[in-house]
């Protein structure tokens, strides 16, 4: 079941489309129920038959256009699979919106059809429960009559289009259908992850649950005449840093891994040497550039480690001040922003005061709105 308008996570867009862990919700919903499945039928928004349509190709499913309500998509569901129907077919209903549903859950719903005609996947209550009355008042329940009741929701096939055909008004399931229909719908164990993506709270949790790694390396040539900018500090040394920019080295180490991250090109290909209108920049700006790339992207960064390679000048004086800046900038707490500064004990080139060399590490964190 594709059909709703998911409408109530505040996306601007049918939250099944929402990508966490490489693919989209409906994507993993379907992926699980290929586990099981010989035919898959994703009833979908007729706005949508072609978006949903390109991704229930990749596993074999068809597609059927869905109704104003539950129960109408349901219906045209069952419609489609009428007429292969034969008897002992086992038909599970189940929402798009539930990705995390385990084979277990699936197989034990199945069984429980087989036996009985019907197998709803419930999952008993874990919470203190009360029940409202007048005045803000309310009285407990016990829990332990209480169930959830969940998707899958497996069925004879041939019964369930007998109680569809016979039962009419609309239902928020298909328990409701088949009971009131036959009098009986069984139960079968579903599980406490077998969620339903429903407000943008669920959908912060699968966001958590994405993080992105990033690396960036950079290096400048050590030359007079030139200001030393680290971290968008300016450092006072008797040599500055060579480049098209204002060549600070942390800066584009960042920056470079935070394009890592997102999977974009490097520094010098978003912002060529070439190019006047970069001459002369403080990265800082570049940074800031990256940073609106990173969020339209709709990631933001968790935390930052870098460590700077200089002989000379002695920065450990001017660590917090360029891990404060970079802070503001990254929009983070000074916490999330790991600095060490090391020479090369005279080795090599920045031993030899040639140069200042710069290694960064990123994690990002997706946000779901920005
Ligand atoms: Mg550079």
């Amino acid at each position: 079941m594709a059909a709703g308008s998911g409408d109530r996570t505040g996306l601007g867009y049918n939250k099944l489309l929402f990508e966490f862990d490489g693919a989209c919700i409906i994507e993993h919903t379907l992926r699980a129920v290929k586990t099981v499945s010989d035919q898959i039928v994703v009833v979908c928004n007729p706005l949508e038959m072609k978006t949903i349509g390109k991704i229930a190709d990749k596993y074999d499913a068809q597609i059927t256009s869905g109704g104003n309500t539950r129960t109408q998509s349901v219906r045209n569901g069952l419609e489609f699979l009428r007429g292969s129907a034969k008897k002992g077919d086992i038909v599970i209903v189940h929402n798009g919106a539930n990705p995390f549903t385990t084979k277990k859950v699936f197989e034990d719903s199945i069984e429980k059809a087989k036996e009985t005609g019907s197998g709803i996947a419930v999952f008993p209550a874990i919470d203190s429960l009360r029940k409202k009355t007048e005045n803000d008042g309310s009285n407990p329940i016990d829990r332990s009559e209480i169930v959830y009741v969940q998707t899958p929701q497996t069925f004879n096939l041939v019964k369930l289009l007998e109680a569809y055909d016979n039962v009419s008004g609309d239902f928020s399931d298909d328990a409701q259908v088949y009971e009131k229909h036959f009098g009986f719908v069984a139960m079968s164990a579903g599980s406490r992850g077998n969620v339903k993506i429903t407000t943008d709270d669920d959908l912060s949790q699968l966001a958590a649950r994405d993080a992105r790694i990033g690396n960036g390396y950079d290096t400048h040539k050590l030359i007079e005449g030139r200001k030393l900018v680290l971290g968008g500090i300016e450092i006072p040394h008797k040599k500055g840093l060579l480049g098209h920019s204002d060549a600070d080295v942390l800066l584009h180490a960042v920056i470079d891994a935070i394009l890592s991250a997102i999977g974009s090109r490097d520094i010098g290909t978003l912002f060529p040497d070439t190019d006047p209108q970069y001459k002369g920049i403080p990265s800082t700006k570049l940074l800031k550039e990256v940073i609106t790339l990173m969020l339209k992207e709709k990631f933001e960064v968790k935390n930052i480690s870098a460590v700077l390679l200089a002989q000379k000048p002695r920065l450990s004086p001017y660590v917090d001040a360029m891990r404060e800046n970079l802070a503001h900038i990254l929009g983070i707490a000074m916490k999330e922003v790991g600095l060490s500064v090391t020479t090369t004990e005279g080795l090599g080139f920045v031993g030899r005061e040639e140069g200042i060399a710069c290694y960064s590490t990123v994690l990002l964190k997706r946000c779901i709105h920005s």
